[in-house]
C-alpha cells in the first residue's frame, strides 16, 4: 500500500515546529526518523494531512553534560548513541540496550525521542529511561516554557504518554551513573531486531546488586518496575526476587505468548540480569 497524500512542511526551529502544529492541529503529525510513522502511513493506519518534519532541528540532536545529568536531545539517532563517549561513560545501560533496537538501517534513521514519544510497550528506550530515572523535557502550545516529566509519569499506557497532542519532546535528562555502577539490558525476541517478547533493563550501584532498578518491558501496556522485587533482590537474593516477581507480574498475553509464558520468561531474564550485574566489570 502507499500513504495517502499529505503536505510536507519542514520546521527550521522549535518555535516554528510548534507554530505549525498549532496551525494544523489534529491533521498534522511531527515526523522525526520516520521509522515508525512511515510504515503506519503506508499501511494507512494513520492519514495525517500534514507532516511537520523535525529531523533537521539539530539543536535537538546530540548529547552533553549538565551538572550531574547527561542530556540527550530527542532527535539523537539510535546509532549515534552507540558511538557517543558520554553515553558510554555516564549511561552505559543504553549501550547494552542498543543492539536490541531494531536493525542497523533503522537505527541509522530512528531517533531516541521518536521511540519515547511512540511508547511502544515492547521498546527498549522507555524501559531504559525508567530504570535510569530519566526526566523528559517537553514544550507545547499550552506549556509556558518547558515541562519536565519523570519517566515514571511519562509512560501512561499503550502508545500513550504525558505528551499533549501538540507537544514536542525536546530532550531527556539522565542522572549520571556513579562510579562502580552496573547495568544490563537483556531481551528475548523471536528474531534478532524484532520487538521484545519480554525484556529487562537494569542498573545497580555495585556488583553486590545494591540499589537495583529493574524495568521490564513487553509485559504490559508500558514498562514497569516493581519495588518489592528490587527490595527482595537487594535484601534476600535472586530466589526471593523471582518469587516476588511471579506474585506481582500480571503480564498481558500477545498473539503468540500466553501470560504464563511471559511471566516465566521475565523470571528467566531476571536471573540472567542478576548474574550479569554481579559479573560485569
Ligand atoms: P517517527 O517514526 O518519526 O515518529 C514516531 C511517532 O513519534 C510519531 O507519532 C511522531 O509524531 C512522534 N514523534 C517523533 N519525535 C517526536 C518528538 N520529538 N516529540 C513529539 N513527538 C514525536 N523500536 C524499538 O524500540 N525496538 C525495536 O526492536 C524496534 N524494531 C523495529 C523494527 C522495524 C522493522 C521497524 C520499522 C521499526 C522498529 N522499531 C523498534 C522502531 C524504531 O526504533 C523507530 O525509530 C522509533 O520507534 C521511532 O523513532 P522515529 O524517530 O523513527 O519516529
Amino acid at each position: 500500500m502507499k500513504a495517502a497524500g499529505f503536505r510536507f512542511l519542514r520546521a527550521r526551529c522549535v518555535a516554528e515546529a510548534l507554530a505549525l502544529k498549532a496551525e494544523h492541529g489534529e491533521e498534522a503529525r511531527f515526523i522525526a526518523g520516520g521509522q515508525s510513522l512511515v510504515p503506519a502511513l503506508n499501511l494507512r493506519l494513520l492519514e495525517p494531512r500534514v507532516l511537520i518534519d523535525i529531523a533537521g532541528l539539530r539543536q535537538l540532536a546530540g548529547t552533553r553534560l549538565e551538572g550531574d545529568r547527561l542530556v540527550i536531545g530527542a532527535l539523537t539517532r539510535h546509532a549515534a548513541l552507540g558511538a557517543d563517549p558520554l553515553v558510554a561513560s555516564h549511561a552505559p545501560l543504553l549501550l547494552h540496550a542498543l543492539p536490541h533496537v531494531a536493525h542497523a538501517a533503522i537505527r541509522n534513521r530512528g531517533t531516541f525521542g521518536g521511540s519515547l514519544a511512540l511508547a511502544d510497550p515492547a521498546a527498549e528506550w522507555p524501559a531504559c529511561c525508567l530504570a535510569l530515572d530519566a526526566t523528559m523535557v517537553v514544550a507545547g502550545p499550552r506549556i509556558e516554557g518547558e515541562r519536565r516529566v519523570a519517566a515514571a509519569e511519562f509512560f501512561r499506557g499503550l502508545y500513550a504518554t504525558a505528551l499533549g497532542p501538540d507537544d514536542l519532546l525536546l530532550r531527556v535528562e539522565i542522572p549520571r551513573q556513579p562510579a562502580g555502577a552496573r547495568s544490563v539490558a537483556l531481551e528475548l525476541a523471536r528474531r534478532h531486531g524484532d520487538f521484545a517478547i519480554v525484556g529487562v533493563a537494569a542498573t545497580a550501584s555495585s556488583g553486590a546488586v545494591a540499589d537495583p532498578r529493574i524495568a521490564f518491558f513487553g509485559v504490559a501496556d508500558r514498562p514497569l518496575r516493581f519495588a518489592p522485587v528490587e527490595r527482595a533482590l537487594a535484601e534476600q537474593g535472586i530466589g526471593a526476587a523471582v518469587a516476588e516477581l511471579a506474585r506481582r507480574l500480571d503480564p498481558a498475553a500477545d498473539l503468540y505468548h500466553s501470560a504464563a509464558t511471559k511471566r516465566h520468561l521475565a523470571g528467566v531474564l531476571l536471573r540472567r540480569a542478576d548474574d550479569r550485574l554481579r559479573a560485569a566489570a
